[in-house]
C-alpha cells in the first residue's frame, strides 16, 4: 500500500509573511485529514520560517532543488545539509523549469539525487515530455532516458524510497491537464521501467506523482488511477482552499 503524497511547489512566489499565511491556512485546514502525506516547497527566503511553523505538524517541507556539493564556492545554490538544517525532508529535483531555464541535464539530476539520498532527503525526481515530443510519439523514449540517466547507479532500496513526478511539460502552468487515461498510461510505463531496471519490489513501492495543472476540479479522477500516487501541484498550491481541496479529494 503506497501512501499518497500531495506536494505543493510554490516556485518563485510569496514573501515570508505571505508564505506563513498560506501555510497556516493549509495547516489549520488539515485537522480532519489522514492517510496522505502533505509537502510544501517554499522559496529559500521563506523556507526556514515555514519549517519552524510546521515543526510539530505532519506537513513536510521540501527544497525546490538541491546542489550536489555540501558546501563551498558555489554561489546561489542550496545543499542537502542546509536543507536538512532548516528541517526539510524532501527535495524536488530536475523540475522542467530547471531543465528549461537552467540547463539541467539528466547527469546533473543524478548527482543531485545522490546528494539528497546521502543526507536523508527524499528526492522528488521530475520527468516528462514536451508537446513536440508527445506529438512525435517520443514519450516513452524521453521518459526512459530521463529515468535511466537520473536514477543511474542507485540501489533498488533507494529507488523504493524516492518519489518520481511525471509532469508533462505541456501541462505545467498551462491549464491543460493530461487526461486521467493519458497520465495513467505514462505512470504505468514509468512503473514498468522501474520494475525492469530495479526489480518489481522497488516498482511496487516507488510513489509516482502526477503534475500539470492539477486543481480540485480534476484531481479526483486523476488520483483514482491505479498508478497515480498523488500530485505535484504548482499554481493551485498557492491558494490554501485549492490545495486543501486537492488533498481532500484523494
Ligand atoms: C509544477 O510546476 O510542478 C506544476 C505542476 O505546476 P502547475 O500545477 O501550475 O501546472
Amino acid at each position: 500500500m503506497r501512501t499518497p503524497i500531495i506536494a505543493g511547489n510554490w516556485k518563485l512566489n510569496n514573501t515570508i509573511s505571505e508564505s506563513l499565511e498560506l501555510v497556516k491556512g493549509i495547516h489549520y485546514g488539515l485537522t480532519d485529514v489522514s492517510g496522505v502525506e502533505v509537502v510544501v516547497a517554499p522559496t529559500y527566503t521563506a523556507i526556514s520560517k515555514v519549517a519552524d511553523f510546521l515543526k510539530d505538524s505532519a506537513i513536510a517541507v521540501s527544497g525546490q532543488d538541491v546542489f550536489w556539493e555540501d558546501s563551498g564556492a558555489f554561489t546561489a545554490t542550496i545543499s542537502a545539509p542546509l536543507l536538512k538544517d532548516v528541517g526539510a525532508d524532501y527535495a524536488i529535483i530536475g523540475h522542467s523549469e530547471r531543465r528549461q531555464y537552467f540547463g539541467e541535464t539528466d547527469e546533473m539530476v543524478n548527482k543531485r539525487v545522490k546528494a539528497a539520498l546521502k543526507h536523508n532527503l527524499i528526492p522528488i525526481v521530475c520527468v516528462g515530455e514536451t508537446l513536440e515530443e508527445r506529438e512525435a510519439e517520443q514519450v516513452e523514449k524521453v521518459v526512459n532516458t530521463q529515468l535511466s540517466g537520473g536514477l543511474a547507479g542507485l540501489t533498488s532500496e533507494e529507488i523504493a524510497e524516492l518519489v518520481i513526478a511525471y509532469e508533462p511539460v505541456w501541462a505545467i502552468g498551462t491549464g491543460k491537464t493530461a487526461s486521467p487515461e493519458q497520465a495513467e498510461e505514462v505512470h504505468q510505463l514509468i512503473r514498468n521501467i522501474v520494475a525492469s531496471d530495479f526489480g518489481q519490489e522497488a516498482a511496487d513501492k516507488v510513489r509516482i506523482l502526477y503534475g500539470g495543472s492539477v486543481k480540485p476540479a480534476n484531481s479526483k479522477e486523476l488520483m483514482s488511477q491505479p498508478n497515480i500516487d498523488g500530485a505535484l501541484v504548482g499554481g493551485a498550491s498557492l491558494k490554501a482552499d485549492d490545495f486543501l481541496g486537492i488533498i481532500k479529494n484523494i
